[in-house]
């Protein structure tokens, strides 16, 4: 079947999104953008909605077998900004006008960490108060696994999405890619008890991890949509030299330009599937490509987290090899992703948390 006849489809099965995937020629790459671009003026519209990242602690109890801060790799110096810094940097992302910021850090599960979250997120909502933002600034969490008691003592604290990436829905690959007290049903529950607190849930995985295949892939998107997510984040795989997978494997530059283009694809998958949620267009993407970023608007992502992560520390939360941004201070992030959002012919929705449509939908029916 041809790209063409693969989209008119009403659904499309496990194969179908495998052939996408495998799509290389650039015009049927092109055929699959332009209809996820079509799906999300259609679906959402054109704006991008901003998240300042505060990358707000390094340290973490993980060991996954690709990720730089894993709790086994001596080399990293280990940080915990302090309350007053992350509201400092959160005030800045008001100023800026972004309308939400991410809180995302290494997985820590004891109560100190627990109750310092939460006096960051009780913090910001007071600190950004004002005529403009009423609630304060939207609160997306990245923080790892939790229990729905943790899940709901944040959720009653103030923030309002998550983000608990799935890695990989493939169990024998899942359990490559982790230590074997990290268990995929873990995630899944933990993603099922954000969604049961009242959580807009966001998911995702790696794209081109060693061993992973199209079909992997596929079944990586049904579950997005059987999961009935609202949000998605995900990039390519990167090494980092001081993890087990970055030695393990070699990574060529004929290997990153595949898993890109592969990322891109996987944007674009999704929009056409899922049509009203929000898909983040990640760092990840501009590590490989200078204007990587860009390239995911325009595969159909509607959302951008500029960094505003003190700069100080920037250098210590490197998940994988090359991170970009990281001498970058916040106001240079500022306006360098204006101009990157304004050179495909995208305008920012500023001073709005911009939730995703999906979860409004949802509730609606
Ligand atoms: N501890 C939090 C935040 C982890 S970092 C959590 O587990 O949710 C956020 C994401 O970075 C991870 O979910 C993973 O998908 C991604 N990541 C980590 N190492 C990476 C690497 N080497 N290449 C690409 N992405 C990576």
């Amino acid at each position: 079947m041809s790209i063409e006849e693969i989209l008119s489809k009403d659904t499309l099965s496990r194969d179908d999104i495998a052939q996408l995937l495998s799509a290389e020629s650039p015009e049927e790459v092109e055929i699959l953008r332009r209809k996820a671009y079509e799906t999300m003026l259609e679906n959402v519209g054109d704006k991008v909605y901003l998240r300042g990242l505060i990358e707000f602690s390094n340290y973490c109890v993980n060991d996954c077998y690709y990720c730089g801060i894993r709790r086994s790799n001596s080399n990293t110096e280990r940080y915990i900004l302090s309350v007053e810094q992350v509201i400092e940097a959160a005030k800045l992302a008001a100023e800026f006008d972004y309308g939400s910021v991410v809180l995302q850090s290494g997985d820590r599960r004891d109560n100190q960490f627990i109750d310092y979250v939460i006096s960051c997120i009780k913090g910001i909502k007071e600190a950004t108060r004002s005529e403009k933002y009423p609630e304060g600034l939207g609160i997306t969490l990245c923080v790892g696994e939790q229990t729905e008691e943790t899940y709901r003592k944040f959720f009653e604290a103030g923030a309002h999405r998550y983000l608990l990436r799935i890695e990989t829905t493939n169990p024998d690959l899942f359990s490559k890619i982790h230590p074997q007290e990290q268990r995929l049903e873990a995630r899944i529950e933990a993603l099922n008890a954000l969604k049961q607190v009242g959580f807009q849930v966001g998911t995702g995985v790696m794209i081109g991890l060693p061993g992973q295949t199209l079909d992997d892939l596929a079944d990586d998107v049904l579950f997005f949509r059987n999961m009935d997510v609202d949000m998605i984040g995900m990039g390519p795989y990167l090494p980092h030299n001081d993890t087990p997978m970055g030695k393990q494997y070699e990574t060529t530059e004929e290997i990153k330009q595949w898993r890109f283009n592969l990322s891109l694809k996987m944007i674009a998958i999704c929009r056409i599937l899922l049509k009203d949620v929000n898909i983040a267009s990640t760092t990840a993407l501009q590590t490989i490509h200078p204007t990587g970023r860009e390239e995911g608007l325009r595969y159909g992502a509607n959302v951008i987290m500029p960094q505003i992560t003190p700069t100080e520390y920037r250098k210590n939360y490197m998940l994988y090899e090359d991170k970009p941004c990281v001498s970058e201070f916040a106001a240079e992030c500022h306006s360098c992703m204006q101009m990157r959002i304004a050179s495909v012919g995208r305008s920012i929705a500023y001073g709005v948390w911009g939730d995703p449509l999906h979860f409004r939908n949802k509730q609606r029916n």
